[in-house]
């Protein structure tokens, strides 16, 4: 589903990105994990082709990203992202949050938008709450109305890039559920995080980044139990 290769890429001197190589198959759930600056925000973001790259090639269903705007058009539909920062429309409620992309993107009828996204709402265990304005909800509830509103465009891939970094340590498990919910419904995705639990326990492979380059990639049991890589073993043991 996502075939990144030889993908290197700069900011100005700096190199963020070197030479990774990385393959998600459809259904897979991969977690990238590694140090503050390693690149893993870079990564994700080259999948959806928010970040250019200098070389190599990056695929998501066999379409180019970075081809032409027409292809980076064509990933966009594909690719559902979600971030740190909940990034909801404030001046608009829960609902409508939801359905603004399929109706202005995907050109939907609003009827038919509004009852998909009372479903993906219900999904993500907040069906009470499609008439809120995202002020009145907390920050594990903002953020599953986030994964609502991307899944309501159907994509086939979700990334997430430190989900829950920002939210309140007993808002954190209601957002991994939901995100556990969606690996178990077979959808594609892959995870930037420092939740080792989530990792362990959702994760087909994980991914150690250090430096701009994939050090480790393993099982999660495996690599958890018996990390090889020096940098990774001690990164672990900071976090663990
Ligand atoms: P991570 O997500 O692992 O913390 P990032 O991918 O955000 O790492 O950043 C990797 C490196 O690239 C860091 O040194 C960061 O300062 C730098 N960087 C990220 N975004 C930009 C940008 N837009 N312009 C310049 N440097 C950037
Ligand atoms: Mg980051």
């Amino acid at each position: 589903m996502i075939k990144i290769n030889n993908v290197s890429k700069n900011f100005g001197t700096l190199e963020v990105l070197k030479n990774i190589s990385l393959t998600v198959n459809a259904g897979e759930v991969v977690v990238i994990i590694g140090p503050s600056g390693s690149g893993k925000s870079t990564l994700l973001r080259t999948i959806n082709g928010l970040e250019e790259i200098n070389s190599g090639m990056v695929t998501v269903d066999g379409i180019n990203v970075h081809e032409s705007k027409d292809s980076l058009y064509q990933v966009r539909q594909l690719t559902g992202m979600v971030f740190q920062q909940f990034n909801l429309f404030n001046h608009k409620n829960v609902l409508n949050n939801i359905s603004m992309g399929p109706i202005h993107v995907q050109g939907k009828k609003k009827e038919e938008a509004e009852v998909i996204a009372a479903q993906l709402l219900k999904k993500v265990g907040l069906p009470e709450k499609s008439a809120a304005y995202p002020s009145r909800l907390s920050g594990g509830q903002q953020q599953r109305v986030a994964i609502a509103r991307a899944l309501a465009m159907h994509p086939k891939v979700m990334l997430f890039d430190e989900p829950t970094s920002a939210l309140d340590p007993e808002m954190i498990a209601e957002v991994l559920e939901v995100m556990k919910g969606l690996a178990q419904d077979g959808m594609t995705m892959v995870v930037v995080t420092h939740e080792m639990g989530f990792a362990r326990e959702v994760a087909n492979r994980v991914i150690f980044m250090d430096d701009g380059k994939i050090l480790e990639e393993a099982d999660p049991k495996e690599f958890f139990a018996h990390p090889k890589n020096d940098r990774a073993k001690q990164f672990l043991s900071k976090v663990l």
